[in-house]
């Protein structure tokens, strides 16, 4: 059987999402970034994930899926430093 053969350019948070999903269905992956992974926006974000109501139901759904996505990450990784879960009040 022949093995997919994917080049991912630029390893910020997509990019190894991308990589890492692909890895799962048995992709064979090159990631490239041209600096180091993980320094561009991905690594000035506030790390912040959240589900808040100002936005279209569909939008709000696809957020909150990625928040328990998170905690399953928390399990399925054991790389993955701990999130913290602290609650909010708006
Ligand atoms: C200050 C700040 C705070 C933020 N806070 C949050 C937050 O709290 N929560 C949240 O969800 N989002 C937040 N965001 C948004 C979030 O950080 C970005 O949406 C996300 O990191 C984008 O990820 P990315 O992988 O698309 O891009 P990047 O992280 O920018 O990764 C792109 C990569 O591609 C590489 N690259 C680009 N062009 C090439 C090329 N031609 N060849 C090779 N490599 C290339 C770059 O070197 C880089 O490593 C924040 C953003 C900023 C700037």
């Amino acid at each position: 059987m022949t093995r997919h053969r994917v080049v991912v350019i630029g390893a910020g948070i997509i990019g190894a999402s991308i990589a890492y999903h692909l890895l799962q269905r048995g992709v064979v992956v090159i990631v490239i970034d041209g600096d180091q992974p993980g320094t561009a926006a991905t690594g000035s974000s506030f790390a912040w994930i959240n589900a808040t109501l100002d936005n279209p139901k569909s939008y709000y759904g696809l957020r909150l899926q990625s928040m328990l996505e998170y905690r399953r990450w928390e399990i399925e990784l054991e790389a993955m430093p701990p999130a913290h879960w602290d609650g909010s009040l708006f």
